[in-house]
């Protein structure tokens, strides 16, 4: 009896987390322009002679207080002075087409290491960083090995362990974890070591934020894995994951696709509302 005291409040306690779960509200800032890039380098199979102008995003989903971005684009010298974007903002600025300050980002989820997602982690200064817990140990260990080259850039994976010195990093356990209240992190993809693309619940049901686990509506329409995966079926398996996961297939937000900005209204200039 005196057991069953003491588990009693802990199961009503479970079911008021799962209440508490927000319907957020999801938008797409766009913050850069690739011109010309190869959709042969997106979409496996098509031709590198065919190309399109991609969108560079980063997703603020807010909700329950919080403003939380999935991604947080690029900044540093090196990758300005390689990839050289048009309608470049930095994105501690691009959130201000919202409202926002920098400072008032609460939250900065990480889809994967490569720089055009993850370089921007130490733009707000008050956001926990979120990411998969092996997609860390591997660049920050075994992927530079010996090697001088590897996804991740040196100066995001250093800077990104530095942050967690200081216990600002939530290590994302693996596959179905429900890290913040109604956002759940899935890997698969393998578009790098331990990618990852989240569910988030809305009024609509569960959007899911894919990054570049989908390149382009175009993967998911021709059922074709991303160019870049360093496993194609398990690529595929993850798209159709999101098929079940997603409340309906239009739901499904791919990660450089510029139809995205056509597809749902816009909330502010380069930004469109997705739920
Ligand atoms: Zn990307």
């Amino acid at each position: 009896m005196r057991f069953l005291r003491f588990l009693v409040p802990a199961v009503a306690l479970a079911g008021t987390v799962a209440a508490q779960a927000p319907n957020y509200e999801i938008y797409a800032i766009k913050y850069a322009t690739l011109k010309q890039f190869p959709l042969g380098g997106l979409v496996e199979g098509e031709s590198r002679n065919t190309r399109l102008d991609i969108g560079m995003y980063i997703f603020l989903i807010k909700g329950g207080g919080k403003n939380i971005l999935f991604d947080c684009g690029f900044y540093r010298p090196q990758f300005l002075r390689q990839w050289k974007p048009a309608d470049y903002e930095i994105p501690s600025a691009a959130v201000e087409r919202m409202g926002l300050k920098a400072a008032d980002i609460s939250d900065v989820i990480i889809s994967h290491i490569h720089w055009d997602h993850a370089d921007g982690f130490d733009l707000f200064p008050n956001a926990k960083i979120w990411i998969q817990k092996e997609e860390v140990e591997y660049y920050a260990g075994e992927a530079f090995n010996g090697k001088k080259r590897s996804a991740a850039d040196p100066d995001d994976i250093v800077g990104i362990v530095r942050m967690n010195t200081e216990g600002r990093v939530g290590l994302v356990p693996g596959d179905a974890q429900e890290f913040l209240p109604g956002i759940t992190a899935y890997i698969g993809g393998k578009h790098t070591y331990q990618s990852q693309f989240i569910t988030v619940k809305t009024a609509a049901g569960n959007v899911v934020l894919a990054s570049d686990n989908v390149y382009l509506y175009m993967n998911l329409e021709k059922h074709k894995p991303i160019a870049q995966s360093l496993d194609k079926e398990s690529n595929l398996r993850a798209q159709d994951r999101m098929k079940d996961l997603a409340a309906n297939p239009k739901l499904i937000v791919p990660g450089h696709d510029p139809a995205i900005m056509n597809n749902f209204p816009e909330a502010a200039p380069g930004v469109v509302k997705i739920q």
